[in-house]
């Protein structure tokens, strides 16, 4: 089991004012926060990152709301990180997702669902890469 994995305050709860108080819930559940930058995607960017969803019929909408505002990307550590970043997160649609998880308690809906969490140790890798360097790893200097 890796000891990595990728998050994303995506930008309803950037927009919605949730980025601190999910902030603080990664530091609750002792995930080290590697390195955390604000920014906001190009529609390309969104696009290449969920390109594994490119034959969804939700691909346009989550890409276009991926680029709509700013968001906070993350590259977080802790045992087992992958399942206890979507333990953390709760499921996917927030109807669905148990109490006193981050998308239970701060998503706007399925496809506005307030983070992400990378699935797979070899997701969570290509993530991490995709949005920082090696040297923007701050915590690993
Ligand atoms: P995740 O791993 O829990 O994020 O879920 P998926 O990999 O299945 O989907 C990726 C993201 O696509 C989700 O987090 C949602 O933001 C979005 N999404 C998933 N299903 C739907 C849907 O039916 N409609 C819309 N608009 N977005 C969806």
């Amino acid at each position: 089991m890796g000891n990595k994995t990728f998050a994303i305050i995506k930008p309803d709860a950037v927009k919605n004012g949730y980025t601190g108080k999910i902030y603080d819930r990664i530091l609750q559940a002792d995930f080290k926060i590697l390195s955390a930058k604000l920014m906001k995607m190009t529609k390309a960017q969104a696009e290449g990152f969920y390109e594994v969803h490119k034959e969804r019929p939700f691909y346009e909408e989550l890409t276009t709301f991926m680029s709509s505002g700013p968001c906070m990307v993350l590259a977080l550590e802790k045992d087992n990180a992958v399942s206890a970043w979507r333990e953390t997160i709760g499921a996917t649609n927030p109807d669905e997702a148990a109490e006193g998880t981050i998308r239970k308690d701060f998503a706007t809906n399925l496809g506005e669902n307030a983070v992400h969490g990378s699935d797979s140790d070899e997701n969570a890798q290509k993530e991490i890469g995709f949005f920082f360097t090696e040297s923007e790893l701050i915590a690993n200097q």
